[in-house]
């Protein structure tokens, strides 16, 4: 009875009933001991398609949030940043090549890098 059932992991066909969930009936498979419910998306959710990916990648790069670009293909903003972190890794930072003349004030923080001085005015009042 249970040739057409076949395990969801391993694909083996060596599956026997144990018990019911749900009112299903549960299986177990004898050679790699998982038990799962016929039927069901178990286990785990399937990997996201290049094409899912892709889309998600050119949203956020066309200015959308991760969170917006996550409604679109239906998956949350994690799952975008995570992608975005993985596929941003690889690229290689553009190199300046000789002595800045301007510097762009968005580019500041950059040329800077963090402000280590706190400017104190309190104490110049006190000193009038
Ligand atoms: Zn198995």
């Amino acid at each position: 009875m249970s040739g057409t059932v076949c395990c969801k992991q391993c694909q083996g066909e060596e599956v026997v009933k144990s018990g019911r969930i749900r009112n299903k009936q549960r299986w177990l498979c004898k050679t790699c001991g998982l038990n799962f419910v016929e039927g069901e998306g178990r286990p785990g959710p399937k990997p996201a398609g290049l094409e899912k990916k892709s889309l998600a990648m050119l949203l956020v790069c066309l200015g959308l949030s991760f969170r917006a670009a996550g409604l679109v293909v239906g998956v949350v903003r994690n799952t975008v940043m995570e992608w975005f972190r993985d596929w941003a890794g690889g690229l290689e930072l553009p190199k300046v090549e000789g002595p800045l003349d301007v510097v762009e004030f968005d580019e500041m923080h950059h040329f800077i890098q963090s402000k280590k001085q706190v400017l104190d005015l309190e104490s110049n009042n006190d000193s009038c």
